[in-house]
């Protein structure tokens, strides 16, 4: 089971987690086109490699955080707040 790091409980079995899914997408101007909403809401980037998640720890602290995870491999690049940006070596070329 993949153990996940909550940046207040620390590492915790996978199941005390829900994922949110992408992190830093954009809402679309309520004006926007129906195309525009089309690919906000149905959409996603499937990257091999480092992908930008949000998480809340909802059998725990209950609070939401950004990790930096490898599809791969399942490695945690990074973590970090919520309304945080993430560390430029995950954003520019992890593996
Ligand atoms: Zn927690």
């Amino acid at each position: 089971m993949m153990q996940l790091p909550c940046p207040w409980c620390g590492d915790r079995d996978e199941n005390e987690f829900l994922c949110g899914g992408t992190t830093h997408l954009s809402r679309p101007d309520l004006q926007s086109s129906d195309g525009a909403w089309g690919q906000y809401l149905f959409f996603r980037d499937n990257p091999k490699g480092a992908h930008l998640e949000r998480w809340r720890h909802t059998y725990g602290c209950g609070r939401w955080f950004n990790i930096a995870r490898h599809t791969v491999t399942h490695e945690i690049l990074a973590v970090y707040a919520i309304d945080g940006t993430p560390p430029a070596a995950v954003v520019n070329g992890a593996p």
